[in-house]
């Protein structure tokens, strides 16, 4: 067994804490990776508060993980000792489903769909005979620790060229926006409308850019319009009906990105015929939608969920050659409860990234 140490909430009104648990020994097609940097994800505030009525406790939090390899299991291949690497979202999944089989373990159909980095299975937790995920091990434990165990097929290339600070946002908040971006098809000259411009609406509009499309942030935040600005996009207040008006029907992709429910009437009209509007950020039921808008001009509006690992390797290395990096803020494990309540505020611009060397403080104490 591995001795690690980590942040845990212990229950859903608790603070995170300094927690020691033991991580099993990489299998011989496991990667032992001690963390160096972890991204801070809307998702981990939901999580840790049990706001997805699924949270297994003791939970420790963190899916945007860049770290170094340190041990590999005797069949690893496509990793190495000293490597840099990453690891998202998912640790696993079936492997035998339709879209496990065709590189799509994201939308895994397996009986408890893929294994989560952090709280895995992602089945409410009654379901899970207890609290046991399917490979029979206890709740996964996520990156806010100082080592993860990870499948090598889950394990990403971090590129030359990205910082493995910068990187770590790209694991979630990259790849959720570049998978939908992808998906629909989003090109050179196309108008592209991303709601909210945190986390991930910042990558969306940096990486929408650099599709060559043309960006406009829908915001609620006055301040955001000089930041859209500044990324090269266009700000609009999304309540300002006057600067929504001539904005009908010209927009070829529209994400949101804001992280609980919002109602999305507002938008619709502003797609093209035949055009998208996708979800990325909230995962709840939503407010009703107008079915005439959609009917009128056969518009849909979609969802979509972060992204295959392959999409995760393309979103990296997409980065890299672009030298597109999110914006961050470096802050010390010790100050994540802070993070938390400032991410609640949109205070953050744009994502937190943890430097995990700051646990060795604890290790001491
Ligand atoms: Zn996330
Ligand atoms: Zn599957």
């Amino acid at each position: 067994m591995i001795k690690a140490i980590g942040y845990a909430a212990k229950h859903s009104f608790s603070r995170l804490k300094p927690f020691e648990f033991e991580r099993a020994d990489a299998a011989a097609d496991e990667v032992e990776i001690e963390v160096l940097f972890c991204g801070v994800c809307h998702s981990d505030i939901h999580q840790v508060k049990n706001e997805w009525s699924n949270t297994v406790y003791p939970c420790v939090p963190g899916h945007e993980v860049v770290g170094r390899v340190t041990r590999i299991g005797a069949s690893v291949t496509s990793h190495a000792i000293g490597d840099l690497v990453g690891v998202g979202c998912m640790i696993d999944s079936c492997r035998h489903c339709s879209p496990c089989q065709t590189g799509k373990e994201n939308y895994c159909e397996g009986p408890n769909s893929w294994l989560a980095t952090y709280n895995g299975p992602m089945v409410p937790a009654a379901k899970a005979p207890d609290g046991h995920n399917h490979y029979g091990r206890d709740n996964t434990f996520g990156g806010f620790s100082s080592v993860l165990v990870v499948k090598q097929d889950f394990v990403l290339r971090i590129p030359d060229g990205l910082s493995p600070e910068a990187a770590a946002p790209i694991l979630c908040a990259g790849v959720t926006t570049y998978s939908p971006l992808k998906h629909w098809g989003v090109t050179s000259g196309d108008k592209v409308g991303v709601i909210g411009m945190g986390g991930l609406g910042h990558m969306a509009v940096k990486l929408a850019l650099a599709m060559g499309a043309e960006v406009t942030v829908f915001t609620s935040t006055k301040e955001k319009l000089q930041e859209a600005l500044e990324l090269g996009a266009t700000g609009v207040i999304e309540t300002d009906a006057n600067a929504l008006k001539p904005l009908q029907n010209s927009f070829d992709f529209i994400l949101s990105t804001i992280p609980q429910k919002h109602d999305l009437n507002p938008f619709i009209p502003l797609l093209k015929r035949d055009r998208t509007l996708c979800v990325v950020g909230a995962l709840e039921p939503m407010a009703g939608l107008d079915n005439q808008q959609l009917a009128f001009h056969r518009k849909s509006v979609a969802g979509s969920l972060i992204g295959s690992i392959a999409d995760t390797q393309e979103v990296l290395d997409f980065c890299a050659a672009h030298t597109i990096a999110p914006d961050i803020e470096v802050i010390r494990i010790q100050d994540i409860n802070d993070a938390f309540r400032k991410v609640e505020n949109a205070e953050v611009r744009f994502r937190y990234v943890i430097d995990m060397s700051s646990l060795k403080l604890e290790e001491a104490a």
